[in-house]
């Protein structure tokens, strides 16, 4: 046992970087099997239309469940999958298995998938969608990409290149967690996207900040303006999305709406939906 403090603080300390090292690796090989042990799910989280309630979408978010150490949020293993490689793989998973559930709703609600950078850097992404898509039998106006923009920071040209294409594909590209980048406004000129997300950090600020008030409406009319559909993400409260109907956000997502869940979940909401639309329409009538 090292002595607390001098040297044997040292030592101590090399001893946690061992052990943290020790554990890196572990967690490294545990994710390589993670696929192939079937430890990985998605989770979908609605997406609602604001002006009409209407369920629109769902992301897909992807699920670790370890067999010992239980949940590890994406926040954990995403960056490590991208540092490791093992994005790709686990990328054309994610777009398979949200594409094939997809297909199999009883409605035309897209499905959103977050794509990360890294899957920008191999360059087979846009085949790897094609394939999904034909392979799913997904009309490829019901799939959206997610990007951030450390997407166009990086490799720019070669990047946007790759959005337009996958653009010419049929499907839709959206910009994930606007604002909180360094340069947001000069991206939406670099590539036209069809969806901004505003980050939940503004977001959740909306009824105490008037800073961030005055920047989602600011970022509301910058989407009317340039026919881009807005989304506020991670609304929690009913204040919150009082505010943002009123100022006219497209589109809703966060708790207060529905949490990610299991994929029969999901269905079950859709096909729930689907029968109270056709009651209000038969009120109506
Ligand atoms: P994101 O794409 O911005 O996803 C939204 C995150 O906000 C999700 O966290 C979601 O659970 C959370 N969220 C939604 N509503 C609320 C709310 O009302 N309050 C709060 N506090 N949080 C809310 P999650 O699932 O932990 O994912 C975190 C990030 O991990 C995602 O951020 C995304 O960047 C990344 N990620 C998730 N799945 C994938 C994937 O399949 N591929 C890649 N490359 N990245 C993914
Ligand atoms: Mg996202
Ligand atoms: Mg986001
Ligand atoms: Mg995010």
């Amino acid at each position: 046992r090292a002595k607390a403090g001098g040297r044997g603080g040292w030592r101590r300390f090399a001893a946690d970087m061992d052990e943290a090292v020790r554990r890196r690796r572990r967690r490294e090989t545990d994710l390589r099997e993670a696929l192939t042990r079937g430890e990985l799910s998605l989770a979908y989280q609605p997406v609602i239309e604001s002006r009409s309630g209407r369920l629109t979408a769902f992301e897909a978010l992807l699920r670790w469940h370890h067999p010992v150490e239980g949940p590890i949020p994406p926040g954990e293993f995403v960056p490590l999958a991208e540092e490791t490689g093992l994005i790709g793989t686990i990328g054309a998973w994610v777009l398979q298995t949200a594409c094939r559930e997809a297909a199999s709703w009883p409605s035309s609600a897209r499905v959103a998938v977050n794509l990360s950078p890294a899957q920008f850097r191999d360059g087979s992404l846009v085949q790897v969608v094609r394939r999904t898509l034909d392979a799913t039998g997904l009309h490829p106006s019901r799939l959206e990409l997610e990007v951030t923009e450390s997407v166009l920071l990086a490799a720019s040209d070669a990047n946007v290149a790759m959005l337009h294409a996958l653009r010419r594909l049929g499907v839709h590209i959206a910009m994930d967690d606007f604002g909180t980048g360094y340069s947001s406004l000069s991206y939406l000129r670099a590539f036209p996207f069809d969806k901004i997300k505003i980050d939940r950090s503004f977001v959740q600020q909306v009824g105490e900040n008037a800073q961030s008030a005055a920047i989602v409406k600011a970022v509301i009319g910058l989407g009317a303006s340039l026919g881009i559909v807005t989304v506020a993400e991670g609304i929690e409260t009913g204040a919150q999305l009082e505010w943002l109907r009123e100022e006219g956000c497209d589109e809703v997502q966060g708790y207060l709406l529905g949490r990610p869940m299991p994929a029969a979940e999901a269905r079950g909401l859709i096909a729930e939906r689907d029968r109270a639309d056709w009651a209000d329409r038969a009120a109506c009538a």
